[in-house]
């Protein structure tokens, strides 16, 4: 059974990208730093983007794809924006 570590807020030390909105964490930008064990995946997000990950019901792991708006579930996206989304995962295996 996979789990995280606990998460800290590191400063960039370099460029990075979001594993939630695949958006550029910049240097020097404070940021979400999550580490999966056993999986060693490094889950680095916006502060605003781990916000949104943990007002989602999501998978552990199931986030890492970039295919999330900055800072918003998908949920939360569509509530604002009204557009279908049928590329999506729908549903749970
Ligand atoms: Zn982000």
């Amino acid at each position: 059974m996979s789990f995280f570590t606990k998460p800290t807020y590191p400063k960039a030390r370099k460029r990075y990208f979001c594993d939630w909105c695949g958006q550029e964490i910049k240097v020097g930008e404070k940021y979400f730093y999550q580490f999966q064990c056993p999986d060693a995946v490094s889950l680095r997000l916006h502060t605003e983007c781990a916000s949104a990950m943990y007002r989602e019901d999501f998978e552990e792991g199931e986030i890492i794809g970039c295919g999330h708006p900055r800072g918003l579930t998908e949920y939360e996206w569509e509530e604002l924006e009204k557009v279908p989304e049928t590329t999506a995962t729908e549903g749970e295996a």
